[in-house]
């Protein structure tokens, strides 16, 4: 098995080379080809000497994740499923936007947390993926949607890490992905524009403040212990003061002055006035002005085996109001691709439910996939 050169960050990939008994820059060179300009065959690497181009051939390869299937939505999305084998697929969404286009990104196949209100919960834990399916999603979706919309420009200018998984349980390989996504001769996206989002593992959102501190989502979904320890069974281990806490000491490094927290609204359940109340105490609790942050109200998108209902929309407003009241920003997110089932949690990785597949095709416009096709690279 040669080695996958998606699997390094620029440092990794500078070991690599020095492994063949090469100099670091070439790395630098390899890596943009690489992230930069999509490359895949070594051959197209002219400025690389000929004689490391036989090395590169010999002992690695550049492997994207095989396209199970692409979906378009009426609005613009576009979602992939990929293959990460063993009957296992995870899912990368695109999602365009006037003044950005944002990858939401998968980093396990499956998820251990378990959350109610979640489609990927519901599905259990399968594995963590690899640094190189993590980066998979971004190289091909970049490199497929420039020659899709026929430019030269980046076309991905913020990742979610809010796909299929939790990615603080996949520290290990979400880490080089990341500083890849940053890497000026990577993809270049500034610290603020590349979101991990987590159901709240401690220790490990204390790793990123030191290791690579980006923007911080956190879901929250309850404001007090009893609710959250039922949606969020995480919560049993790392309950929301130890939470909190941790988010306070994140802002001495993130790139933002605020912690985003995303807030499932679920019909009876976490909707009620006195819960917003609850959530401006719980944060004012925390800090002199209270913990710096802004709340994302996200309805919940509904899927058969929760059992569970989404808000009407005007007790999300009037929810939203509350806390705006208070003063916290508070915005609604827009569900975006729930036509093809690519929201917030309906992400399940459905492979096998292909009847279902079959008839989202027949309903939606369904895009040809261009040569770049990761199955032929
Ligand atoms: N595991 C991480 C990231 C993936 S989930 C996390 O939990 O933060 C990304 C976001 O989608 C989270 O805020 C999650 O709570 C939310 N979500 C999950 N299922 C949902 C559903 N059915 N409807 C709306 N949002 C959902
Ligand atoms: Fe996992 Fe996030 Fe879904 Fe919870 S919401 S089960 S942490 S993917």
């Amino acid at each position: 098995m040669t080695a996958n050169l998606l699997e390094f960050d620029l440092e990794g990939l500078a070991v690599f080379c020095e492994g063949l008994g090469e100099k670091r820059f070439r790395a630098t060179q390899l890596f943009r080809w690489i992230h930069q300009r999509g490359a895949s065959d070594f051959d197209q690497m002219t400025d690389l000497a000929k004689s490391l181009r036989e090395k590169l051939k010999t002992s690695a390869h550049i492997a994207a994740l095989p396209v199970i299937s692409q979906h378009a939505s009426a609005d613009g999305t576009i979602k992939w499923l990929f293959d990460v084998g063993d009957g296992n697929a995870v899912e990368a969404v695109f999602i365009p936007e006037d003044d950005r286009g944002t990858l939401c990104v998968s980093s396990q196949a499956g998820c251990a947390v378990g959350c109610r209100f979640c489609s990927t919960g519901h599905q259990g834990f399968s594995r963590n993926l690899s640094t190189a399916e993590i980066l998979a999603q971004l190289w091909f979706a970049e490199h497929f949607l420039r020659k899709h919309l026929n430019t030269d420009g980046r076309v991905i200018s913020n990742v979610v890490m809010m796909g299929m998984g939790e990615p603080l349980q996949n520290y290990s390989a979400l880490v080089p992905a990341l500083k890849a996504m940053l890497d000026d001769h990577g993809y270049g996206l500034s610290r603020r524009r590349v979101t991990v989002s987590t159901s709240g593992v401690v220790p490990m959102i204390d790793r990123l403040a030191q290791d690579c501190p980006v923007a911080l989502a956190v879901s929250l979904h309850a404001p007090f212990d009893d609710l959250r320890d039922n949606l969020v069974p995480l919560n049993r281990k790392y309950p929301l003061d130890e939470l909190l806490q941790a988010c306070t000491r994140y802002l001495a490094a993130a790139p933002r002055d605020f912690i985003t927290f995303e807030y499932c609204m679920l019909d009876g359940v976490n909707d009620q006035p006195e819960h917003a109340h609850q959530l401006i105490d719980l944060v004012r609790k925390h800090g002199h002005d209270g913990l710096r942050c802004k709340f994302n109200l996200i309805p919940f998108n509904p899927f058969p085996a929760s059992g569970l209902l989404r808000s009407p929309l005007a007790r999300v407003q009037s929810f939203a109001k509350i806390l705006s009241d208070a003063g916290l920003v508070t915005t609604v997110r827009k569900t975006r691709g729930d036509d093809i089932d690519a929201a917030c949690g309906q992400l399940a990785g459905d492979v096998k439910d292909r009847t279902r597949v079959q008839d989202r095709i027949a309903l939606q416009r369904t895009i040809p996939l261009v040569p770049v096709a990761a199955d032929s690279l």
